[in-house]
């Protein structure tokens, strides 16, 4: 069948690829923007357009149709102007090796699925736990950080009903303590768990938002007081907007001592686990019970690769289930379904791999390290700017701001950061991101990528000053007339 991936059909596979990749690397050459700014209705439209049901139009027009509908209008985290999310460019070794699993299609569930799979990826796990100063311990890809973290937390709630007589009555005093700035995909994954809609509790955090380790014994103190029971206690390395990681060696003391269970979300500060001159921001991982990695965040692999490491294999037991069909009791073969949440799984492993043979460790913590350095350079210029204001510091890349020139009141400023992002998200030209710190709007930058300079960033900085120029000038000017400004 002249359809399907084959022996038969090796041929038309490599000209069909190839004719892909020829087509993208033509867009890798003439890409200038991180966007197209086409307006969510011109998009639906487009998608609209197409009919489903219609006539099939074989396999070149539909990649030609492809380029024109999805690639024109995708947006490139490798564009130096993109500076929005967390999102990073890739490195070649992993986009190549992200070729070889379109085609092989491995599955990395049970041993004869994925025999040789199976043991790369246990390699990478190992490697990235001894990163963390692990002594033996395992773990698992996912599909994600927010996977990771509701994995990790199913451990430690499995751990806490562990000899526990009746489960019902346990689980809705369970309590999970985190800083304000943690990820909102430790709230999902309370939910999902199962426990009180008032389950994760938000222990006070310093200036820059991180965990005060003196008020986390005072909020396990008050967890226990109160009959209930510290299920996990989450830190994190790397706060999604701050960019700041919660002292974790003194988090760790804390959670020794009371003896609840140290989840430590790094899905971004994961990085440092290579970089040559920051490794010490981590110390105390290694006293951690589970770990999140997002190797697609800050170790520039493709979506998806993350993992969850644990520093005592055994504590991945929760998670085996058995199935006649699939990997039964009293089979002794190595089976990664066994430690996983889902069943048929990518091999992401692979990716990595690939990446550390090819460019290895330092390399990719040089990089890592080369947008930390950048992110300090911003903070700098947006701090001598006398119309940006400053919004705290970050440890790691990303830059908090307002554009607030003398003159104009606090009221205007927040009200600016949504029409300045959509300014700029219209014209294509930059996309920046916006959040909400201590209670007042700003505008947020994540740097990513090692290629970009300071006169790019710079760049997008002019651009968020025109914008917001315009839309103070034109008072309730829209924000289509600021993407004018900025076009
Ligand atoms: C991005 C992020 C997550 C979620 O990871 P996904 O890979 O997007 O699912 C979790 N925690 C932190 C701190 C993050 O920044």
């Amino acid at each position: 069948m002249r359809e399907l991936l084959s022996s038969a059909t090796a041929e038309h596979y490599a000209d069909t690829v190839h004719a892909t990749v020829e087509r993208l690397a033509g867009r890798l050459r003439t890409t200038t923007q991180p966007f197209s700014g086409a307006t969510p209705e011109q998009l639906r439209r487009l998608v609209d357009a197409v009919d489903l049901d219609g006539p099939a139009i074989g396999t070149p027009a539909a990649l030609q149709e492809v380029d024109e509908l999805v690639t024109a209008h995708s947006v490139w985290f490798h564009v130096p102007t993109y500076a929005a999310h967390l999102n990073c460019p890739v490195v070649l070794p992993a986009v190549a090796a992200e070729a070889v699993l379109a085609a092989v299609n491995p599955s990395v569930d049970t041993y004869d699925q994925s025999g040789i799979g199976t043991f790369v990826e246990r390699a990478v796990v190992d490697w990235t736990a001894r990163r963390i100063g692990f002594a033996g311990g395992d773990g698992i890809f996912t599909s994600g950080g927010t996977q990771s973290n509701l994995q990790g937390l199913l451990l430690a709630r499995e751990h806490a009903l562990a000899g526990v007589a009746d489960r019902g009555t346990t689980l809705p005093r369970l309590r999970v303590v985190a800083s304000a700035s943690s990820h909102f995909s430790v709230q999902k994954a309370a939910l999902l768990l199962g426990l009180s809609p008032d389950a994760v509790v938000l222990a006070p955090s310093d200036a820059l938002g991180r965990l005060r380790p003196d008020a986390l014994a005072t909020t396990l103190a008050a967890i226990r007081a109160a009959g209930h029971v510290p299920m996990a206690v989450v830190a994190t390395a790397g706060t999604t907007d701050r960019g700041c990681l919660d002292p974790l060696a003194s988090v760790a003391d804390v959670c020794a001592h009371d003896g609840a269970w140290l989840h430590v979300d790094a899905a971004y500060g994961c990085g440092l686990l290579v970089s040559p001159t920051r490794r010490h921001l981590l110390d105390g991982i290694e006293r951690a019970r589970s770990v999140t990695v997002d190797f697609h965040k800050s170790f520039f692999q493709p979506v998806s690769s993350s993992a969850l490491v644990v520093r005592d294999a055994a504590d991945l037991a929760p998670v085996a289930w058995h199935a006649d069909y699939l990997n039964p009791h009293d089979s002794d073969e190595p089976n990664q379904v066994d430690k996983s949440l889902q069943t048929t799984r990518r091999f992401d492993a692979l990716k990595l791999w690939t990446t550390l043979r090819a460019l290895g460790a330092d390399r990719l913590g040089a990089m890592f390290d080369t947008v930390l350095d950048l992110a300090a350079a911003v903070h700098r210029w947006v701090e001598e700017d006398g119309d940006l204001v400053l919004v705290g510091r970050t440890q790691l890349s990303t830059v908090l701001f307002r554009y607030q020139p003398p003159g104009v009141p606090d009221a205007q400023a927040d009200a600016l950061v949504p029409q300045i992002r959509s300014a700029l998200f219209g014209s294509g030209r930059a996309l920046v991101a916006k959040t909400v710190v201590d209670g007042r709007a700003c505008l947020k930058l994540t740097l990513l990528n090692p290629g970009t300079t300071l006169d790019d960033v710079v760049g997008v900085l002019e651009l968020v000053r025109a914008a917001g120029a315009a839309l103070v000038e034109g008072d309730d000017l829209l924000a289509g007339d600021a993407t004018a400004a900025v076009r």
